[in-house]
């Protein structure tokens, strides 16, 4: 039988929070009954009311802090209780460092069966503010007004804001400006519940280390109106500027491109490095935002692959080939994988790019390709992973099990699947040798590591 749900909607009570979920919001349990409450944060206790109860969980709202955690710190941004884009800027950078490296550790003891992995203190930024190397801002008309923010959280409605202190200063002010020029010239924003209207998204990157700029207008028509002033106004303003680009996405969808992308003035890239490989970056291709500790991420990564200039290394998931090209270097030779064509015509360009010759570069499914390298009698001295959420293939764990590398080096952004994958690597006889937390995203609850594991068998 069920057990009973310990209480009703609007009862108060006092709880004491025991943990964070995936989304930042704070755990309690009241007799082993869930409730999850926005605001609180672990080892704090506060008098809450119930607001929604489910057979399994439910809701509730903070009514006041009875004890209050070291790790709480006033939030900067004023639209943070409304924006769905940051989730933990009340925790001090600390105490985001410590959670984050708990995260990786619970999943790594829960989930991978492995207790005792010593795990490193996470890896943080000196200024974990304005980082972001790229922000994409919806427009819509909202109650009869043209307006430019990010989503609310759960929501499709849009906080309007006119700063993201996440975000570069550069482009941060570049997509403001041209919010302004677009209400000035009267450019319809786009409206989803009728497919109406003309501007969807303003996007803005920048190459950190080039400080080139590009700026993307993303319209439901084809014609971008006032393209002209657009194009005058920013590159007057903005000498940094390197491309302008019209992208047009005229479907209903909450995808944010369309199919047709066209430059509508200067470059169709910009350029940026990360340590001395420089990347051409186009108005769809994928760029990890953090470039700071991006840098980081692959310098952990490119330590633990231990090359010496002699070794044959597989990247498995490589995009458009960063990882790649930051490891070809110093190796002998190396294999990138991507399900996604265009990522590997941009990866060949940067290979072209940076002069390199031993890099090779191969469009498919990882769990596809890897196999047929195999048989090819392609014999990897590291294999390097790094794949989206879901974490690896189980076809592709065996395959590398049977491929016997000396080492792998697991790049992870969910530590529930690297857990999960971990634990079948170690049944096929490697040994988890080092985890290192990374904050690429400070302010959100997510967290990247890089994993060591060597051969024992
Ligand atoms: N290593 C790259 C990209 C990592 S993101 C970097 O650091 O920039 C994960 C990548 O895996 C994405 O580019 C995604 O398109 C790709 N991907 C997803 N499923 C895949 C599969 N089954 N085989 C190969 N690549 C895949």
């Amino acid at each position: 039988m069920a057990e009973p749900i310990p209480v009703t909607r609007n009862d108060q009570v006092e709880v004491t929070f025991t943990d964070l979920t995936q989304g930042g919001s704070g755990v309690a349990k009241i007799e082993g009954y869930t409730l999850f409450i926005p605001g609180g944060l672990p080892g704090e206790k506060a008098k809450v009311q119930v607001l929604k109860t489910k057979k399994g969980y439910g809701y509730a709202r903070i009514l006041e802090f009875t004890q209050i955690s070291k790790d709480r710190v006033d939030a900067p941004c004023p639209f943070y209780d409304e924006c769905g884009g940051c989730h933990i800027q009340h925790i001090s950078a600390a105490g985001q460092l410590a959670y984050k490296r708990d995260i990786v550790k619970n999943a790594l003891e829960r989930i991978g069966g492995l207790i005792g992995i010593p795990v490193s203190e996470t890896l943080g930024m000196d200024d974990p503010w304005r980082y972001r190397n790229k922000i994409q801002v919806p427009v819509a008309w909202q109650n009869g007004h043209f307006a430019f923010g990010f989503y609310k959280k759960r929501s499709h409605d849009i906080v309007d804001m006119d700063h993201c202190i996440i975000t570069d200063p550069v482009i941060d002010e570049v997509v403001q400006k041209a919010r302004r020029i677009a209400e000035e010239k009267g450019v319809t924003p786009y409206d989803e519940v009728h497919n109406r209207g003309v501007l969807r998204h303003i996007m803005a990157r920048i190459g950190s280390k080039t400080g080139e700029v590009m700026v993307v207008f993303v319209t439901r028509t084809a014609d971008l109106p006032f393209r002209k002033a657009f194009i005058k106004e920013l590159t007057e303003t903005y000498p940094q500027i390197k491309s302008i680009v019209q992208n047009v996405n005229t479907k209903r969808t909450n995808a944010i491109f369309g199919d047709e992308t066209k430059t509508l003035w200067g470059r169709d890239v910009i350029y940026d490095q990360i340590g001395d490989v420089t990347f051409s970056i186009s108005a769809r291709s994928f760029f990890q935002v953090n470039p700071v500790q991006t840098e980081m991420l692959y310098g952990k990564a490119l330590e633990y692959a231990q090359l010496t200039g002699e070794e044959t290394v597989i990247d498995a998931y490589c995009g458009i080939g960063t990882i790649s090209l930051f490891l070809a270097r110093k190796a002998k030779q190396v294999y990138g994988v991507e399900i996604v064509p265009e990522a590997i015509e941009d990866a060949r360009k940067n290979t072209e790019l940076n002069k390199i010759t031993n890099a090779h570069f191969e469009a498919g499914k990882a769990e596809d390709v890897i196999p047929k390298w195999r048989d090819e009698g392609i014999k990897p001295d590291v294999i390097v992973v790094d794949p989206p959420r879901k974490g690896c293939e189980a076809s592709l764990i065996n395959t590398m099990i049977a491929m016997k590398p000396k080492r792998i080096v697991y790049v992870s952004c969910n530590p529930s699947t690297l857990a999960r994958d971990l634990k079948l690597l170690v049944a096929g006889g490697f040994e988890v040798k080092k985890v290192q937390p990374v904050d690429m995203f400070p302010q959100t609850m997510h967290v990247e590591c890089v994993v060591l594991m060597s051969r024992i068998v």
